[in-house]
């Protein structure tokens, strides 16, 4: 039996023999970017014509990879493998499949600066960010491969003397992985494992914008010795590739994260049956966020500032749990903003890969920039910027942390999500106004409240409608096991990553009964 879960500690990395090995670990990366990664295919690794080109987003000359580029009969050809090898990976003894996790996640541990390296330069993570990434990615194979074998015990059922009776947990079948860029190792691994670790075999699909990082677990998946069509990877354009496999016949399950919109569609095309089929495919979509922050008149005044800011800024305000709006008791406001404006005007910016000390990079790419900047500019007409609101100084895709005042509960960059670097700051009249601004989006993914109010709290517990809520600390950072990770309405399917019912929705339960 393996021991008992417990977390990926973080890095310190004002241990110079860290900041050291994590020196070392972008030098080695950046002696290898450029490289070329094939699709790979039943454990074949394929060339393609077409090439997806990863680039650094805080210097986007700089390429970080070529990976390959599916088209529609590469993805048949990958799907016809994954169905033909769950034949045989949804028949191995789920023990056996949870050692592959096992195994996986000393891999991965071995090379954890090197993971975090990788992200530094292909999504321009921090070098915080990017190991709390890699160290939730082997969270999650250490989670989920426990779990498996908790799924495979037996399970408790009522007793009756006739009869013996079982339940078990069986895969569903040939599964597509569509996970996003942002968290393009920790949700890329979870979704993958979770899904092969319960029988069921994959097409992965990264994100073009993170493909290297997936080619770079892929050679983890090789060296524990997966047997080759559990995993296929299979990068590619979402609108051919991501819609040919989610709408396939033979696909059995989408396990996806990332927009609204994206989710949407999914749902949409995986919801009717094409000629052949004979199930009805599962959807797990996690989706997009607009999170706010309750700041109550009694507060730990402090303590809200440092979650507020760091929560909206941490990963340029690229995480789906970001604080984006804080709604303020009206009787601390202005002194709440002035501190949080004083606070935010601190925060260096800067190329993560060369920078060790900056806490924001670029956002992800061009187009992300451009839609960041169209919506400071209806920002401006919908409240005051009292900081940032433009390109920051650099090559990259740099946004200045930005924040607006005076913000109404219905204006457009109060409602959707942004997902870049723009806190809205909402007044509230009092604790009642402040729980229904709470709740007027359509999203409910993750919310704080910061009191020193029990009841506030407590009401906040029964009222404040987010799958995720925190109590006086950040809206960022959930843990594996710890905080069970997923949203409410438009924010997914309500699913929750790193919890005990994650498993089940990779498996159906099947019951078998003996008379006696
Ligand atoms: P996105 O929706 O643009 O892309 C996500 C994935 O879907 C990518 O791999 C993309 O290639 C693929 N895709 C695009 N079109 C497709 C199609 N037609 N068919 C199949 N696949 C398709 O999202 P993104 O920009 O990569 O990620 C950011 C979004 O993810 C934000 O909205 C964020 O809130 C959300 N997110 C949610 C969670 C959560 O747990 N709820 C976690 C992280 C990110």
């Amino acid at each position: 039996m393996p021991s008992e879960f417990k977390n990926e500690p973080f890095t310190d990395f004002s241990d110079p023999k860290n900041a050291k090995a994590m020196t070392d670990a972008l030098a080695k990366v950046s002696s290898e970017l450029g490289k070329e990664y094939d699709l790979i295919i039943g454990g074949k690794h394929k060339k393609t014509q077409d090439r997806i080109r990863s680039i650094n987003p805080a210097q986007p000359d700089q390429v970080v990879g070529l990976s390959g580029k599916a088209t529609s009969e590469d993805a048949e050809e990958a799907i016809e493998v994954a169905t033909e090898t769950f034949k045989t990976w949804s028949r191995v003894d789920p023990r056996e499949r949870a050692e592959y996790l096992f195994k996986a996640a000393a891999l991965m541990r071995k090379r954890k600066h090197e993971f975090s390296a990788w992200m530094v330069y292909e999504v321009g993570k921090s070098w915080a960010e990017a190991d709390g990434d890699t160290a939730e990615a082997i969270d999650f194979l250490e989670f989920y491969g426990r779990e498996m074998i908790r799924y495979a015990d037996e399970q408790p059922l009522t007793k009756i003397p006739t009869e013996k009776n079982e339940l078990r947990y069986i895969p569903l079948g040939v599964g597509a992985v569509i996970p996003p860029w942002n968290f393009p190792v920790a949700i890329m691994v979870g979704m993958t494992s979770a899904a092969f670790v319960s029988g069921n075999t994959v097409l992965l699909k990264p994100s073009s914008d993170a493909p290297v990082v997936a080619a770079k677990f892929m050679e983890i998946l090789e060296e524990v010795g997966l047997p080759p069509g559990v995993v296929n990877y299979v990068p590619g354009s979402g609108a051919q590739v991501g819609d040919y496999i989610v709408q396939h016949p033979q696909t059995r399950f989408i396990a996806f994260t990332g927009s609204k919109e994206v989710g949407l569609h999914i749902n949409q095309e995986a919801a009717r049956p094409r000629e052949g089929q004979i199930w009805i495919k599962r959807t797990i979509l996690e989706m997009g966020g607009k999170d706010s922050i309750i700041v109550d008149k009694d507060c730990d005044f402090d303590a809200a500032i440092t979650g507020v800011w760091t929560s909206a800024f941490g990963f340029q305000g690229q995480k789906c749990s970001a604080c984006s709006r804080v709604i303020i008791h009206n009787d601390i406001y202005d002194k709440f903003v002035k501190r949080l404006v004083d606070e935010t005007a601190r925060i260096a910016q800067g190329a993560t890969h060369t920078a060790p000390d900056v806490y924001m990079g670029a956002v992800i790419n061009e187009s992300a920039c451009e839609k960041i900047l169209d919506y400071i500019e209806t920002g401006k007409t919908e409240g005051e910027l009292v900081h940032g609101g433009m390109r920051a100084a650099g090559d990259g895709y740099f946004i200045q942390p930005t924040i607006f005042t005076e913000v109404q509960p219905d204006a457009k960059i109060s409602l959707e999500e942004i997902f870049g670097p723009v806190l809205a700051c909402i007044r509230a009249k009092d604790i009642d106004d402040a729980f229904r601004i709470a709740n007027n989006t359509e999203y409910g993914l993750t919310g704080s409240i910061y009191s020193t109010n029990r009841d506030n709290l407590e009401r906040a517990g029964k009222e404040f409608h987010v799958g995720n809520l925190y109590y006086n600390r950040k809206c960022t950072g959930a843990l594996v096991g710890v905080h069970p990770f997923g949203g409410f309405n438009m924010s997914g399917t309500d699913s929750k990553a790193g919890g005990r019912d994650y498993l089940f929705l990779f498996t159906q339960p099947k019951s078998i009964s003996e008379q006696i």
